[in-house]
């Protein structure tokens, strides 16, 4: 059975500095997901928190949310048949050391924190993290 869904996707500073989101948003729309919104942004320190809010107690919180602010972010939201899990897995693993080969994070990330890309994990981030950044009017299907 196939549901389509929307999942939050970020294209993060280690990539937009490199001038490849086309190279990534190709990998997207080439395994079935269509790009419904999306917005290149700066976040703050308090924004970058606050996204991240649910690593506030993990050693690497600090210097993840200031690599979050160090450039300039695409914020996109994706559509397609289980997307979710379908941009978890053009994505890869979140250690590009474990990712499987023609992943994203293979491909593209530059450590496990400079890891090019953010993906939803569950449907219920997926609406509050699509809710953070995007209203219904900015999101065309
Ligand atoms: P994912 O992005 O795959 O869902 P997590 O939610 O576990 O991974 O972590 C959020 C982000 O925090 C990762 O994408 C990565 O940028 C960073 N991160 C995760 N683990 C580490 C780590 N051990 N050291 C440094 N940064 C990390
Ligand atoms: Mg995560």
């Amino acid at each position: 059975m196939t549901t389509s869904q929307r999942t939050l996707s970020i294209i993060k500073p280690d990539a937009t500095r490199r001038n490849i989101t086309g190279q990534i948003n190709q990998r997207f729309e080439s395994q079935g997901l269509r790009i419904v919104a999306q917005k290149k942004i700066r976040l703050s320190l308090a924004e970058a928190e606050k996204f991240y809010a649910i690593h506030k107690e993990r050693p690497f919180f600090k210097d993840l949310c200031a690599f979050m602010c160090s450039g300039p972010i695409v914020v996109q939201v994706l559509e397609g048949d289980n997307a979710v899990l379908l941009n978890r897995q053009i994505m890869g693993a979140t250690n590009p050391a474990n990712a499987d080969e023609g992943t994203i994070r293979k491909d593209f990330a530059e450590s496990i924190e400079a890891n090019s890309v953010h993906g939803s994990d569950s449907e219920e981030s997926a609406h509050s993290e699509i809710q953070l950044f995007f209203s219904e009017l900015e999101i065309v299907g």
